[in-house]
Parts: structure tokens; sequence; C-alpha cells
């Protein structure tokens, strides 16, 4: 039985580019996933957030 994964795009509050996948766990279904990642196109650390498919 193959594990489902629910991989999350998270983009640059920046410059909006998607610079990271994340593997959500389910338990955070509702909530919006929001992490601080360095972004290599505006070159500093800067809040990544989470974009819907
Ligand atoms: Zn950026």
């Amino acid at each position: 039985m193959a594990t489902k994964k629910r991989l999350t795009k998270l983009k640059c509050k920046d410059c909006g580019r998607v610079n990271y996948y994340s593997n959500k766990p389910k338990a955070l279904k509702e909530e919006k996933l929001s992490l601080k990642k360095f972004c290599r196109w505006c070159k500093k650390h800067i809040e990544h957030k989470e974009k819907k498919k």
C-alpha cells in the first residue's frame, strides 16, 4: 500500500516564488502553514506561506 503524501508548496511572501516543499501533517489540514526560510531570489530569510494547489 502506497503512502499518500500531502505535499505542500511554500511560497515566498516577497517574490511569490515557490522555493520549498513540505509534507504537511494531516493534523494541520485546516491550518495555513507558514515558515521562515531563506529565499535565494530575495537573498534573505523571509516568511514562506503555504500555497494551495
Ligand atoms: Zn523571495
